[in-house]
């Protein structure tokens, strides 16, 4: 197939031109003139596209016009991408009413969509392609948004025939179809319409006739064909555009200005990741770092308090050990985080509301396009990093089905706040003062890992994804504390309600297999409990990333599953059963967990937060996948990469380990 992509000067066909084409131009000169002929062939297909010169009209007033003109009706290629600069869509549509004219195919592709906002103009493509009956698509060349969707387009090849547009008077109409049908020319409402303009290239097929009915025309407009063809047209236009593009007198408003800075090429990333870290930094390590102590204190204190409360009442020592080393243990690990939490929930509720994380959509856009992906994909990410639930449910904004369920499997590696406390307990021991930085790291180690996956996954399953573009970008706005209030009390609580419920109910459930031996003992030493013999027979799978057979860390992590807080919180009631340790202390050297090194205790982190997500997780999943093969095939996926980057993790430190 060969297409003309054809247009105004500096509408972006080159940039277009060379997008699609990628390196594979050819570039020469046209028969006779000294004007750059450039061929190629598009990316992914072997249809030749030929970047016509820029013209304003199909008369023979330019050399440039003269070229495409000569191009289009002798060569005839067999599609015409009409390339339109849509912040000057009136101009560009003269052009278009021409070629549409042809009987070659003409889709309209409006480029530069990413300062349609800037410049305060809005299309309703929808109306503008029932005015036009043509295919439109939205593009932007210079970011390289809508290029994938435009070669998927013309791959599919379901372009339609012209319409014809009643551009003209009824009179002028009936005059141009009885010419055409007379000729019986290809291009026939073309040359028709030439032909009462009176141009030179057709005199040949002037002839009496046809010489009468111009002159009864033109009488009756009271100007020449010529101007009142350009004229009718323009009229045209202008009712079209009227309809369909709405506009208004922009300022350089104090949003566009921030623009430059957060939308910059260059640096608008880094401040990203500036911002993020600085997050992080104040709500896990300046935060989070005062406040677990504090609520640690108070939990050993109501320990304490609720132990000799009950020894006073005549419990039995089984229930007191419930009480405090099971429910208060299981459930104070787990709330220590909650203060953290709320800080971390405000600063990104936010940066939400503010309008910043749209820009961050419309940055990372360019760069998640390459991966299958869009820059909407950053809603289910931000949403996830609150709960993975919300988080998959959010993926419904995404419009391609494929893409979606690719964002379905990715979106659970955004660590919930749930995981946060894995982290944070774990990096607040062996990390000490860098743990804000280890877990904003984590957040950055979970970009690339979504990054590897998409990369795996457009690879494998999901060969044909389309992802949907972001275009347009919403104010500058200062927080709505509204929002604000409810979007973190609605986290925060849900977060509390959890600790109290599910992780409650865990906590009794771990105690009982931590006190009792398979034959019903109890007091037996943590060893022979049921849990320990549950730990031993998997144990080995987390022997490369830990380099240990581990039985507590491998039962913790295994309820992951039932929600991730739970493995701090497992691993508080383990450690405090094993030994006077809790807290701090859980990893020091004599507490069953004091075989964790940094390299091991990093790799256990990893696995923990990338590996499957918890079972309200799951079936969040399972709904919107709609198939338990899809789910499971999922789930498989995350838990062998999370195993595999685990273990990678844990070698790499040791191989550290052993130079220094
Ligand atoms: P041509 O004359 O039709 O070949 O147009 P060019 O490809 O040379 O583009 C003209 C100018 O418009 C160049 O400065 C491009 O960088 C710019 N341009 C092209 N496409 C876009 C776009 O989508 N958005 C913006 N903002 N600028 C664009
Ligand atoms: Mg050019």
């Amino acid at each position: 197939m060969r297409i003309a992509l054809a247009g105004n000067q500096n509408s972006g066909k080159t940039t277009l031109f060379n997008l699609l084409t990628g390196s594979n131009q050819k570039i020469g000169n046209w028969p006779g003139v000294t004007i750059d002929r450039k061929s190629g062939i598009i990316k992914g297909t072997d249809f030749e596209l030929i970047d016509l010169p820029g013209i304003y009209s199909l008369s023979p007033y330019s050399p440039e016009e003269e070229i495409s003109r000569k191009f289009l009706l002798e060569e005839k290629p067999d599609l015409i991408i009409n390339i339109a600069d849509s912040t000057s869509i009136e101009r560009s549509l003269y052009l278009t009413t021409q070629l549409l004219e042809l009987d070659t195919r003409v889709v309209l592709v409006l480029n530069m969509c990413d300062v349609l906002r800037k410049k305060g103009i809005n299309i309703d493509v929808e109306r503008l392609k029932e005015e036009l009956q043509i295919d439109i698509l939205q593009i932007s060349a210079l970011r390289g948004t809508g290029i994938d969707e435009l070669i998927e387009y013309l791959k599919k090849q379901t372009i339609k025939e012209n319409p014809r547009l009643k551009i003209f008077p009824e009179n002028v109409e009936k005059t141009i179809a009885e010419i055409e049908k007379k000729n019986n020319l290809p291009d026939g409402r073309f040359i028709a319409v030439k032909l009462l303009e009176r141009d030179r290239l057709f005199k040949d097929l002037l002839n009496k006739e046809i010489e009468e009915k111009i002159n009864a025309l033109e009488k009756m407009c009271g100007t020449d064909m010529e101007e009142a063809i350009a004229n009718f047209r323009y009229e045209w236009i202008e009712g079209v555009v009227k309809r369909s593009v709405t506009s208004q007198v922009i300022k350089v408003t104090f949003s566009d200005k921030l623009d430059r800075i957060f939308l910059n090429k260059y640096l608008g990333i880094p401040i990203f990741v500036v911002i993020m870290t600085l997050v992080y930094l104040l709500s896990v390590g300046v935060v989070g770092g005062t406040t677990v102590e504090w609520i640690e204190n108070g939990t050993e204190r109501l320990q304490e308090a609720v132990a000799s409360g009950l020894h006073n009442l005549g419990a039995s020592e089984w229930s007191v050990s419930l009480m405090t080393d099971g429910v208060i243990t299981g459930v104070g690990a787990v709330l220590n985080f909650v203060p953290q939490l709320l800080i971390l929930f405000i600063c990104i509720s936010v940066l939400e509301t503010t309008g910043y994380m749209s820009r961050i959509a419309f940055l990372l856009d360019k760069i998640f396009r390459r991966f299958g992906l869009s820059g909407k994909a950053l809603i289910p990410f931000i949403v996830g990093s609150g709960c993975t639930v919300p988080g998959i449910m959010a993926t419904r904004t995404v419009e391609d089905s494929r893409e979606r369920e690719m964002l379905i499997t990715l979106t659970p590696f955004i660590p919930c706040s749930a995981r946060l406390p894995i982290i944070s307990l774990i990096a607040g021991f062996f990390f000490d003062k860098y743990m804000g930085l280890v877990t904003a790291s984590f957040y950055f180690l979970a970009i690339a890992v979504i990054i590897l996956s998409a990369i795996i996954l457009k690879k494998t399953i999901y060969k044909d994804v389309n992802s949907s573009y972001v275009c347009e970008l919403p104010e500058f706005r200062l927080p709505d504390a509204r929002y604000v209030a409810r979007d973190v009390w609605e986290k925060t609580w849900g977060f509390i309600k959890r600790a109290g419920t599910v992780i409650f109910l865990c906590s009794v459930v771990i105690w009982v297999l931590l006190s009792f031996s398979w034959r019903f003992e109890y007091g037996i030493p943590v060893e022979k409990s049921i849990l320990a013999s549950i730990g031993n027979l998997f144990s080995w799978i987390f022997y490369p990333m830990l380099g240990e057979l581990s039985w507590g860390a491998t039962v913790s992590a295994i309820q992951g599953l039932v929600a991730k807080e739970q493995v701090v919180s497992s691993m508080a009631v383990i450690a405090g059963f094993s030994g006077e340790v809790s807290g701090n202390l859980l990893f020091s050297g004599e507490g069953i967990f004091g075989f964790f090194t940094p390299a091991s205790a990093y790799a256990f982190m990893a696995f923990n937060i990338f590996s499957a997500p918890c079972f309200g997780a799951i079936s969040a999943m399972h709904k919107e996948f709609g198939s338990i093969k899809k789910t499971l095939q999922a789930v498989f996926f995350q838990t062998g990469l999370a195993w595999v980057l685990a273990t990678f993790i844990h070698l790499i430190g040791l191989a550290i380990g052993g130079i220094f």
